[in-house]
């Protein structure tokens, strides 16, 4: 299924040795020291990125996500088979932001969308207010055509740092019209802000993609029968709801569709005919399970993450001229797990305990607040499959009803932070925080001009090397 993507290094080495005649060794010592400059020859020719955001992934989660894989269904992450790739370029990424160490999403698509490191919480605006152009509209000049795909909601930070502007990444009606026109395919959640009964200014935006020629779908069902050119899918009021939930409710699993069911969807109507397109797509929720410390619900959205890398590596095996990169924006709450017991013999049987899980911690919390006088330890042991101790109960009911909590780190002294340790206490699963980290990504890349992304990348690199590989 995968060897086809061999071929691209079949084709850059023959254009190596080119370049060379007969220093083929020194070439690669240099090359793999110095990312080469644009190089146009037929047979590195980039028609297509497909750039893939595994969203707050910290890098510890690859390891994870591959021993939870085996665990679960008897085989290892496309991620990791990319990383014994001969082919595949592996790097770090530096993630940091105009005013931080540890970036937020919006300050680190806007890196990746417009060349710029802004302060956090702003799109594609410098710390002294400039508008930057982002890449969708750099490249939509030059006809190339931009999709968006993500399990969050469509106007969130990541897919808008590709194709908007805004100085608050909250303003996510202006993004919504922002989009109209300048990115061909939207998929992901955010009904909200292009409903004009939700929007504050009761535009019907729906109707606008209409008339711009979009076609408009609202459910799973839909996406697969869908014949549009230009598709504005929205199947979710917000976010989408966490995969490990989504699973257990039949409703959902109607309406919403898999991050690899919306791949598909736009890899297909990109590889259609022969101009050139940039796509994102975006597993939004990890990053929301590891602010929740919530190690079920975050592996599960990696798989389901994974799941699309391997219908999209598979889809464009028979091409030689896209380009595949996978990265993540920052780390997050850096999950990992411990030793325990005596010569660390314990940790696999706790690693284990993670399949037995069926809820987010999400859903705990809002079953729980939502049914006024429900027993919490009770609906933890039926969802989580432990039993809290009396005083780690006590500790998570008062911080619940009154705030108060003995925790002698301040970044874990919420609510989310107390469960993410009491679940660790079973699971071997530790958490730095319930932020984001400072920690480089890991970066993996296939296909023509890989090398670019090997090796330590700037964040703020990638727009350049987007822009002359598709501009
Ligand atoms: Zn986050």
């Amino acid at each position: 299924m995968f060897s086809a993507s061999n071929r691209s290094v079949v084709d850059r080495r023959s254009w190596l040795k080119a370049l060379t005649l007969g220093g083929a060794a020194s070439v690669f010592s240099s090359c793999a020291e110095k990312k080469p400059a644009a190089q146009s020859t037929p047979n590195n020719k980039v028609r297509g990125v497909i750039f893939m955001v595994s969203d707050g992934m910290s890098p510890g989660v690859l390891t994870m996500a591959q021993a939870f894989s085996q665990q679960i269904r008897n085989s290892g992450t496309t991620w990791w088979k990319l990383l014994n790739e001969r082919s595949a370029a592996r790097g770090l990424m530096d993630t940091q932001s105009a005013n931080s160490m540890v970036t937020d999403s919006a300050a680190a698509s806007s890196a990746w969308g417009s060349g710029h490191r802004v302060n956090n919480g702003m799109i594609n605006v410098t710390p002294d207010g400039k508008e930057l152009e982002p890449i969708a509209a750099v490249l939509g000049k030059k006809g190339v055509r931009c999709g968006l795909v993500t399990t969050a909601k469509i106007t969130h930070a990541t897919p808008a740092g590709f194709a908007t502007s805004v100085r608050n990444r909250d303003d996510e009606e202006s993004i919504a019209l922002q989009y109209l026109n300048r990115v061909e395919i939207l998929l992901g959640g955010g009904v909200e802000y292009f409903d004009p009964a939700s929007r504050k200014d009761r535009k019907d935006l729906f109707s606008e993609y209409r008339t711009a020629g979009y076609e408009v779908i609202r459910n799973r069902e839909q996406l697969q029968s869908v014949k549009g050119k230009k598709l504005l899918g929205t199947f979710h009021a917000g976010h989408f709801p966490y995969n490990i939930d989504r699973e257990q409710n039949p409703d959902l699993m109607r309406d919403v569709p898999t991050l690899e069911e919306m791949s598909r969807a736009a890899v297909s109507r990109f590889l259609e005919g022969n101009q050139n397109f940039l796509l994102q797509i975006e597993g939004a929720r990890i990053d929301h399970a590891a602010h929740m410390n919530d190690i079920g619900a975050l592996l599960r959205e990696q798989l389901a993450f994974d799941d699309a890398l391997a219908a999209v590596w598979g889809m464009t095996a028979g091409h030689d001229d896209i380009l595949i990169v996978v990265t993540s924006d920052h780390g997050n709450a850096n999950p990992g797990l411990n030793g325990l017991g005596s010569t660390y013999s314990d940790s696999n049987k706790a690693f284990q305990h993670i399949s037995g899980i069926k809820s987010s911690h999400d859903k705990i919390f809002h079953d729980w607040e939502s049914h006024p006088g429900s027993d919490l330890g009770k609906l933890i042991q039926q969802q989580l499959a432990i039993t809290l101790q009396t005083d780690e109960l006590d500790a998570l009911q008062n911080i619940l009803t009154n705030g108060k909590v003995n925790e002698w780190n301040d970044l874990l002294a919420k609510p989310e932070g107390l469960l993410g340790q009491f679940v660790g206490n079973h699971t071997g699963i530790g958490w730095t925080g319930t932020s984001h980290t400072s920690d480089p990504t890991l970066v993996s890349a296939v296909g023509p001009q890989s090398e670019r992304f090997s090796g330590m990348v700037i964040n703020s690199d990638v727009f350049g090397h987007i822009v002359e590989l598709l501009g």
